[in-house]
């Protein structure tokens, strides 16, 4: 597999790309936004690990160009802001997945093999339905009576756990560790974000099944 690291902070640099070499994985490194581009414009990798803030172009600028050549490799938006909104702007621009500096190399070793697994491996059973929806695992498409969108690897987990717990209740709690493991250090509004992503496309594909929230528990499918 491999993994292009766009990074200035060159320490932060120079230690991912020891370990995913570790990993077996092979590593380029580049260290602003331009040279980003042009390295993930050539399609060759299987994850793009993006820092949000570069020189000479910002993160979420090097993904609007790269979706707009039609490149669709999984990025991993890295942000040392915690704010919400660069969250949300850094997804809607075409990101697959954010994490927050600073992050436990463990969790991003987990992200780079999920968004890896969803190029690479042949998943037999992919296809889930509830209610009204269908929800396709591997080509992460939402779909319902004919109108289809797509969704990111995260929406898709998240909307897969919600599926196959059913009527069940999920707490927030139960939710992170699900997504983004144990030892993460996701909080409750990265789940808030996601189903608030997932409720729009469920409204635009112009399902009846909902994301209903049960105050003070969690959240369940209905
Ligand atoms: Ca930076």
């Amino acid at each position: 597999m491999r993994v292009l690291i766009v990074e200035d902070e060159l320490h932060l640099a120079e230690a991912l790309t020891t370990l995913l070499k570790k990993q077996k994985y092979t590593v380029d490194s580049v260290n602003d936004g331009e040279a980003g581009l042009d390295c993930a414009l050539s399609g060759i990798y299987d994850v793009i690990v993006l820092d949000l803030m570069l020189p000479k172009m910002n993160g979420i600028d090097v993904i609007k160009n790269l979706r707009a050549e039609g490149i669709d490799t999984p990025v991993i938006m890295l942000t040392a802001k915690s704010g919400i909104s660069d969250r949300v702007r850094g997804l809607d621009s075409g990101a697959d997945d954010y994490l927050p500096k600073p992050f436990n190399t463990e969790e991003l070793l987990a992200r780079i093999r999920a968004l890896g697994r969803r190029r690479g491996e042949v998943v037999p059973e992919s296809g889930m339905t509830f209610g009204d929806i269908e929800l396709d695992t591997r080509s992460l498409t939402l779909s319902s009576g004919g109108k289809s969108i797509s969704l990111t690897l995260k929406e898709s987990e998240l909307l897969e756990y919600l599926i196959t717990n059913g009527n069940a209740v999920l707490s927030k709690d139960m939710i992170i560790e699900k997504l983004w493991g144990f030892d993460s250090e996701a909080e409750s509004n990265h789940v808030e974000v996601y189903v608030s992503f997932l409720r729009k496309k469920l409204k635009y594909v112009g399902s009846e099944t909902q994301i209903v929230t049960v105050r003070g528990v969690g959240y369940t499918l209905k």
